[in-house]
């Protein structure tokens, strides 16, 4: 069985991500989206928050699965038996950075990640600008899935 766990902030989920998750759901017998503990940005939704959003919005995809990570991935992998990572590719300074953790994850655990395209409608969409527009007030709806932009939206209605 090919299990892969696409790890992330997800905060909040996007249009980009949920492309990702889908494209890998094809792929893989099972993709098990890896919330993680993001140690230097302080997140707009908690870790309960970000599974809840994000289980709703994957409703339709029978073979994947939303969980919290806390440790390092390559651990949460093996209690997993997951052998696969996957991450989403914008740019190139995106490339920059999966391939040295891709090169970290494999060295300490011949774990193998694969990258995958963002599609080009998806290529400027990041979780942090978007929270930048929807702070002021602004359109997000095409940008991440409807249950996402209500959430937004009440976060910054508060
Ligand atoms: P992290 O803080 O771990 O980078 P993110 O939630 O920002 O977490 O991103 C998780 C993964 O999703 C990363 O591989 C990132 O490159 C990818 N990603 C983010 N936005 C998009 C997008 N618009 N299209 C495709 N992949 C994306």
């Amino acid at each position: 069985m090919l299990i892969a766990v696409f790890p992330g902030s997800f905060d909040p989920l996007t249009n980009g991500h949920l492309d990702i998750i889908e494209r890998a759901s094809v792929l893989f017998d099972k993709v098990i989206v890896a919330v993680g503990v993001n140690t230097t940005k302080t997140p707009l939704f908690t870790d309960e928050e970000k599974i809840a959003l994000i289980e709703e919005a994957v409703g339709n995809l029978d073979n994947v699965e939303v969980s919290i990570v806390s440790g390092l991935t390559v651990d949460f992998m093996k209690e997993k038996k997951a052998r696969y990572i996957v991450r989403g590719l914008r740019n190139s300074t995106d490339f920059e950075y999966e391939r040295d953790i891709a090169a970290m994850n494999y060295r300490l655990d011949g774990v193998e990640t694969v990258l995958l395209l963002a599609r080009p409608e998806n290529q400027n969409i990041s979780s942090t600008v978007l929270k930048e527009v929807a702070r002021f007030g602004g359109q997000v709806n095409k940008l991440v899935p409807a249950n996402i932009a209500k959430a937004l939206e009440e976060r910054f209605r508060q």
